[in-house]
């Protein structure tokens, strides 16, 4: 059962921790739409645990923003920091190195990382689909779809819900972006 009371503590986190974002997409969506979205859709295929779902509202803001893992620690605990590390890349690294390390890692992950994960690339892969960033081209976008295609082939097995829209809207993009 969610905790409806730490769900908005976490949803006012993230909001004031993203407040300066956007999406990248062409129609400058604040980013917070996208921590949202990714939770609505986990409660949406039948996730209701507490740390999942709070997890799913802070999953960006250590990648993404100045936040700490302290300050998840501190504020949401321990388990939930867990979550969220196991879905944040190491800014440090070069991208094509991160990029290859999430297909590595990914059948390694916890269960909840990996739910996690699949609602995150669902989403990413909608948002590519329905308003890429304005410099992108057919190809990247394309490479786009392998490349979450591939990190999620090794993290199957954990909500078919999810995973079935996922094939979904990856055979749906593709056919879009080979007939525009
Ligand atoms: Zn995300």
């Amino acid at each position: 059962m969610v905790n409806i009371l730490q769900l908005f503590k976490a949803l006012e986190f993230a909001a004031d921790k993203h407040k300066l974002q956007k999406r990248k997409g062409g129609d400058s969506i604040p980013y917070i739409n996208h921590p949202i979205g990714v939770t609505k859709l986990l409660i949406d295929s039948g996730e209701t645990d507490n740390d999942l779902i709070i997890a799913a509202i802070l999953h960006d803001t250590i990648e993404d923003t100045n936040t700490s893992p302290k300050e998840i620690l501190r504020l949401f605990g321990e388990k939930i920091l867990n979550i969220v590390l196991e879905v944040s890349d190491d800014k440090n690294l070069p991208k094509e190195i991160r990029k290859q390390l999430q297909v590595n890692h990914a059948s390694s992950l916890s269960d909840s990382a990996k739910k996690l994960k699949l609602a995150d690339k669902i989403c990413n892969v909608i948002d590519i689909i329905q308003d890429a960033p304005t410099d992108w081209d057919i190809n990247r976008k394309i490479e786009y779809l392998n490349w979450a295609e591939e990190v999620v082939n090794g993290i199957r097995g954990v909500n078919k819900k999810l995973e079935q829209m996922l094939d979904k809207v990856i055979i749906s993009g593709k056919e879009q972006f080979i007939t525009e």
